[in-house]
């Protein structure tokens, strides 16, 4: 068996940079509109390769569920949808809120976690809008 190539997908690409506690998105150098989860091809136009960029972080919450889980399994959590203010949507949640604080349009900031080498991309309220 020969080994032809290394898994250095998108996916695996983002993922390692994530491990690294960076966030980074892409963003299609033909349509310039910005592609999240990561993709080979974009997914608008069907250019490539798209290009990585950090993006500010900032978004609001589009929708938000919680998740009940008993204490000893470390409480209740939510489930978010946050759009980008670069135009994706991504499912994460909201980290510094009790669960059912966190509401529809609020503005959140993203922020990195990287727990035991695996990083995780989720959210804390914005200042001066925490509920
Ligand atoms: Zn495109």
């Amino acid at each position: 068996m020969t080994e032809t190539s290394t898994p250095t997908g998108a996916q695996a690409h983002h993922q390692s940079v994530l491990d690294q506690g960076r966030f980074l998105i892409q963003h299609c150098p033909d349509c310039q509109k910005h592609v999240y989860f990561p993709r080979e091809l974009c997914p608008h136009c069907g250019a490539a390769p798209l290009n990585w960029v950090a993006p500010t972080g900032h978004g609001t919450v589009y929708a938000v569920t919680t998740v009940r889980r008993k204490a000893e399994a470390g409480g209740d959590f939510n489930v978010c949808l946050v759009d980008l203010d670069e135009g994706v949507r991504l499912m994460s949640r909201v980290d510094n809120l009790a669960p059912q604080a966190v509401r529809i349009g609020q503005r959140v900031k993203a922020r990195v976690q990287v727990n035991e080498g695996r990083g995780l991309v989720v959210f804390d309220a914005e200042k001066g809008d925490a509920a």
